[in-house]
């Protein structure tokens, strides 16, 4: 048994939190440390600034650092870590480069579960795919006594990928219509083929702490001026479908050292 249990969480900008920050939010509330590590400042050159009173480009780096230690505050999770790397620009790194710094932060924190993007970025992002192919290897490379200089070795038990299930291209009003605008190339949601979705953790009681903490990215969203609300995709479901689809954050179990169990609801299953 560890003295005790912590998450590490690995994306690529400041909001790619918010795929499973349901999740951070219940299990920092837990007791555990929660560790959000970002790639980039999400200041890409065709990153889009939601009012240009926020931050100009120059500063926009700096707005998103603190939009995301606002989040991580709301969140009860740790001030965030930045790994340093350029927005729109993280597929050049090496990825074996990445992957020892991402085994070294492993090996710093001890986390017995990691979450960073799927393989397939969710909606093909360059970054995202790139964070997820890093991360994979440094979870491997920490528990490696020759993966990485300096610390010893730290095997954390789980990794998992965020997930979005593909049929929410049938079942959710939109889905299909949903496109994001990446270097000028226009992406459709890919999604994760259902059956490979192992676990779905309930988070309906932290979706408003969940909306609280992606408030912090002022510069990121649009904002209900009534509500003070983020205008995000999810709000504009109806009920029930929007409970049934954004009451749950899901997950593929892409690597696990605790053998595996079936369908999960709990990050912690099996620890
Ligand atoms: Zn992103």
């Amino acid at each position: 048994m560890p003295d005790r249990y912590a998450i590490l969480g690995i994306f690529a900008h400041p909001d790619d939190e918010g795929s499973c920050s349901g999740c951070l939010a219940k299990y920092a509330a837990h007791g555990l440390p929660v560790y959000v590590a970002c790639a980039t400042r999400g200041d890409g050159i065709d990153a889009k600034i939601s009012d240009p009173a926020l931050a100009t480009r120059e500063t926009l780096a700096e707005v998103r650092t603190r939009e995301l230690a606002c989040t991580c505050a709301k969140l009860g999770a740790q001030p965030p870590i930045f790994l340093g790397y350029q927005d729109g620009e993280v597929d050049q790194v090496p990825v074996e480069t990445a992957a020892r710094a991402v085994a070294d932060l492993i090996r710093e924190l001890r986390p017995q579960v990691v979450i960073t993007h799927g393989p397939e970025g969710g909606y093909g992002h360059p970054d995202h795919i790139a964070v997820s192919a890093f991360a994979t290897r440094g979870f491997v490379l920490a528990a490696d006594p020759a993966g990485a200089p300096g610390r010893p070795p730290f095997a954390p038990a789980k990794l998992y990928y965020t997930a979005q299930p593909r049929s929410f291209l049938e079942k959710v009003p939109g889905y299909r219509d949903r496109r994001a605008d990446i270097r000028g190339q226009v992406l459709a949601f890919v999604g994760v083929p259902d059956e490979l979705i192992t676990t779905e953790v309930p988070i309906a009681e932290w979706m408003a702490l969940k909306l609280e903490a992606l408030s912090c990215h002022r510069t990121q969203f649009q904002f209900d001026p009534e509500t003070g609300q983020p205008k995000l995709f999810a709000t504009t479901v109806p009920e029930p479908q929007r409970s049934q689809i954004f009451g749950y954050e899901r997950f593929v179990l892409a690597q696990s050292r605790l053998g595996r169990n079936g369908k999960e609801t709990d990050l912690l299953a099996g620890l």
